[in-house]
């Protein structure tokens, strides 16, 4: 399979004023095309951070420090580097080809613009965004401005003899809203409409006219699924994004990603605790322990079989239906990564830990066919050696 994402060495630090928070220490992860793909991990071992640095939306005082996301959206075409990009060619990256469904959906809407509203300014930003490119770019004969207001197409006007950076930010002080006349508003309302309806909610026209606090928490995160799809990315990344609904509500979000990855969009990366819902909606996994991947591959593989002595206790320690006795717990607890462990970051807590452990970083080596791993020990038990 042909692929859609690569993170390489990705490394991201927080400067903090108790010391440097090593988030993430050369962090390597592949996602293909056509791939629903799980990461897993406990919380605070960076989960979000890996993500929010692949679409380089860290805030201050992270610092991406090095390493590169190659990004192919159409399957066999040449990668580029979202590291390189700048920051106008990431807008049109972020939205578009790749979306992201935040974990907790009262903080991702506004409390005081309508549902439809911001379902639409999805559409309007990224029709904004690639009118404006095509502006900076000066192909003049193909751009229609019937349909802009006369103050955005004014803007316009002036557009062809200021430099680029002073005319996109010019442009970014008029709201979405009136840059755009009415047919254009009518028509992103309109698919604001159709794409809550493909979601499942009854009475989108109504519901469009409403603010988010009349809605549910299962239907305010259908609405951010929304947003995130108004766009039709190629990646859908969703950050725990049903970590805080209840268990009925959870499964039909779930589901409803199942379908969409049918229907609409290529891949998706979910993020999240929970190995049950990896096992159940997921074709690959990925687990994560301190910035670091420990473990990946296929999730009937890795689930049934897996090597890293963490992501065997990870397993251990979610409870069965029939389970008899105590349930196994991973002693110690994450470590501070201001000053994170010495070789493998895993060491201090690991019950296979070797001499070389606490010195040596393991490598994420393939040990068996798609099934790579860093562990010394695995290595050793593989290769026969233990
Ligand atoms: Fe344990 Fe060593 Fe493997 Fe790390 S490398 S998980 S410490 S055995
Ligand atoms: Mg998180």
């Amino acid at each position: 399979m042909a692929v859609l994402l690569t993170a390489q060495d990705l490394t991201t630090n927080f400067y903090t004023y108790e010391g440097v928070v090593r988030a993430l220490d050369k962090f390597t992860l592949s996602i293909d095309h056509g791939c629903t793909f799980g990461l897993v991990g406990e919380s605070g071992c960076g989960k979000s951070v890996t993500v929010r640095s692949m679409l380089r939306v860290i805030q201050s005082p992270g610092v991406i420090e090095g390493g590169r996301v190659l990004f192919s959206e159409q399957a066999g075409t040449d990668p580029i580097d979202l590291l390189e990009l700048s920051e106008e060619e990431m807008e049109g990256i972020r939205g578009d080809s790749i979306s992201m469904i935040f974990q907790e959906p009262n903080a991702a809407l506004n409390p005081v613009l309508t549902i439809g509203y911001q379902v639409a300014e999805s559409f309007l930003f990224h029709r904004t965004a690639q009118m404006s490119t095509r502006i900076c770019e000066k192909i003049d004969g193909g751009v229609s401005f019937g349909l802009l207001t006369p103050l955005y197409r004014a803007m316009l006007s002036i557009a062809a003899k200021s430099p680029k950076s002073r005319f996109l930010k010019a442009c970014s002080r008029i709201p979405l809203l009136r840059r755009w006349d009415t047919p254009v508003k009518d028509e992103a309302m309109r698919r604001a409409v159709d794409i809550i309806g493909k979601l499942g909610i009854a009475n989108p026209e109504e519901i469009v006219t409403r603010y988010p606090h009349n809605l549910s928490g299962g239907m305010k995160q259908r609405i951010v699924i929304a947003i995130a799809l108004a766009c039709h990315p190629t990646l859908l990344i969703a950050d725990e994004a049903t970590s805080n609904l209840d268990v009925t509500v959870q499964a039909q979000i779930l589901q409803l990603l199942n379908d969409l990855k049918k229907e609409s969009i290529s891949s998706i990366l979910l993020i999240t605790h929970d190995l049950g819902v990896v096992a159940e909606t997921c074709e690959k996994v990925g687990v994560m322990y301190a910035g670091t991947l420990c473990e990946t591959g296929k999730v009937e593989e890795v689930f049934s079989r897996p090597l890293h002595p963490y992501t065997q206790a990870l397993l251990t320690s979610v409870p069965k239906f029939h389970q008899e006795g105590e349930l196994q717990s991973i002693e110690g607890s994450v470590p501070n990564l201001v000053y994170p462990p010495s070789g493998c970051r895993f060491h201090p807590r690991c019950p296979k830990a070797m001499e070389q452990c606490s010195i040596e970083k393991p490598e994420l080596k393939e040990l068996r066919k798609g099934h790579f791993v860093a562990c010394h020990y695995a290595e050793a038990q593989v290769g026969g050696l233990v």
